[in-house]
């Protein structure tokens, strides 16, 4: 391993690999319980994670190395003589053990049964539309989250309890920073969706969404297109769940999955490309950064600019979707009656969604700013949980024009919340617009996307891009510090906003 010579490093990457193997161990016991395993494992599952997860965090807490850690930050990261990927390391179990020592173990304790009542209330709450089954679990976890917010303020200089939280998801971003990108993207996509909307070509349903498939059809056909995109099924697992998902074992075992509702093709082959996009990225982490704090990517948002890049930019490109139309038509025969273009405007399909998860590439954003807005006013204690619904609704009238006409298409819809994930959502928007800077830095520095995509060897390219720039890195560097690193800028929100001037004003004639 020749990027970690520092013998202090060595030490404490050799002591790591106790956490890393527990880690491992940790996800396969995850990616299993939510394929595979038999309903009434759960519980013990549940209580076998949280143990290794303890064991974890106890061999991190070790005084003996957090010693080493401090020693071995004051003699690299003062001097010249330690490396990127060696401050890496220092930076990264730094930044773990503090969030581990911030919070007291009575408190994670606290917070993880409230978190599992809260899931299974909300389940219920749920499916039967009452909201109000669920507002008393919601309001406890609200107050644990202002709490956890309070612990991990200490010794920062945060400027709104919210920031604390936000942190957790992207290393670096606060309150600040997404309210001022949301401000700045939430004009311009009202004004684009509005364009959609006066076009001649905007519809709210398509045929294609009814035609209904077989699901062993279905899933020969994604591993078609897996193999199209390049991947390798020695080191890639394609399976089913409930919700898509993707896991990293190792940087040669990746796990992906997808799901099949008989209808609607689109959603599953879409799942299955927006999760290849994660899984590259773990996969093509440098084979030198094995068993090291370094793997599984930078950040949540870096991470959804992956799967949103190959899922939309990619996936749903015309010379993409002209590329895999004859191979969808092998398998889905009703296909063989519809024309190119009426399959791209299916693909590309815009019209506003109660449904956060089945919402189009211009409407996505605004149920992540609404969720952004509400969670920074539960945080900062302007607003109250029994409040939610009434401007839930009020917020989705004004950004899309449409109201839920129940709980469980409305404040109910996402399991964030009851799982304690306050300061997730924005990230799932950062990580779409950063995609978007990617496209225009590939466009700079190896060509157009859509030429590429029209050579033989095109994806390959792109992937070896992807490889140079973010995914052989790991998480050496922060979020902010590999915009940089690629762009030479910060992060700016214009170029994803282009992309989808450009792309929808073809699609849509204005
Ligand atoms: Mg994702």
């Amino acid at each position: 391993m020749t990027k970690f010579e520092h013998p202090k490093i060595k030490e404490i990457l050799e002591y790591y690999q106790i956490v890393w193997a527990l880690g491992h161990f940790s996800i396969l016991g995850n990616w299993d319980s939510r394929t595979y395993m038999p309903i009434a494992g759960a519980e013990e599952r549940g209580v076998a994670l949280a143990k290794i997860d303890s064991l974890k965090q106890k061999i991190l807490l070790d005084p003996e190395f957090l010693k080493l850690l401090d020693e071995a930050e004051k003699e690299l990261v003062n001097k010249e003589i330690a490396n990127d990927y060696e401050r890496g390391v220092i930076r990264l179990l730094k930044r773990t053990i503090e969030i581990l020592q911030k919070l007291p173990s009575s408190f994670v304790e606290e917070l993880a049964i409230a978190a599992n009542k809260a899931q299974m209330v909300w389940e219920k709450a749920k499916a039967e539309d009452d909201f109000k089954l669920f507002q008393t679990e919601l309001e406890k976890i609200v107050e644990l989250m202002k709490q956890q917010a309070t612990y991990l303020s200490v010794d920062k200089n945060y400027r709104h309890p919210y920031d604390a939280l936000l942190d957790q998801y992207e290393e670096g971003w606060i309150t600040e920073d997404f309210q001022q990108f949301f401000d700045s993207i939430r004009r311009p996509l009202q004004e684009l969706f509005q364009s959609i909307k006066s076009s001649s070509n905007y519809i709210t349903t398509h045929p294609l969404e009814e035609e209904t498939y077989d699901r062993n059809v279905m899933e020969k056909l994604n591993r078609d297109i897996l193999l199209l995109l390049g991947a390798d099924f020695d080191k890639l697992r394609l399976d089913v769940s409930s919700h898509p998902f993707s896991e990293a074992l190792s940087l040669n075992d990746a796990r992906i999955t997808t799901r099949y509702r008989d209808r609607n093709f689109g959603e599953s082959l879409f799942a299955t490309i927006h999760e290849f996009g994660h899984a590259l990225y773990d996969l093509q982490v440098d084979q030198d950064l094995k068993y090291t704090p370094l793997l599984g990517g930078i950040s949540y948002g870096f991470h959804e600019s992956q799967s949103r890049f190959w899922e939309n930019i990619i996936g749903r490109s015309s010379v993409f979707l002209e590329k895999i139309l004859p191979i969808l038509k092998e398998y889905l025969v009703f296909l063989r009656k519809y024309e190119f273009e009426d399959f791209a405007r299916y693909a590309n399909l815009v019209r506003p969604s109660l449904i956060r998860v089945e919402a189009d590439e211009v409407t996505y954003h605004f149920h992540i700013m609404l969720r952004f807005e509400l969670e920074k006013q539960l945080i900062e204690g302007s607003l109250k949980v029994s409040e939610l619904p009434q401007i839930w609704s009020a917020k989705m009238k004004e950004y899309i024009g449409v109201e839920p006409k129940s709980y469980a298409t409305g404040v109910l819809q996402d399991i964030h919340w009851s799982a304690g994930l306050f300061g997730y959502f924005p990230t799932y928007s950062l990580g779409t617009f950063l995609s978007g800077m990617w496209r225009a830095q590939i466009q700079k520095e190896v060509g157009d996307i859509p030429e590429l995509l029209k050579q033989e060897n095109g994806i390959t390219t792109i992937q070896q891009w992807l490889k140079d720039k973010i995914h052989k890195f790991g998480a050496t560097y922060t979020s902010k510090e590999m915009i940089q690193k690629i762009t030479g800028k910060d992060f700016s929100p214009a170029p994803f906003l282009d992309y989808l001037q450009e792309k929808y004003s073809k699609l849509y004639g204005f």
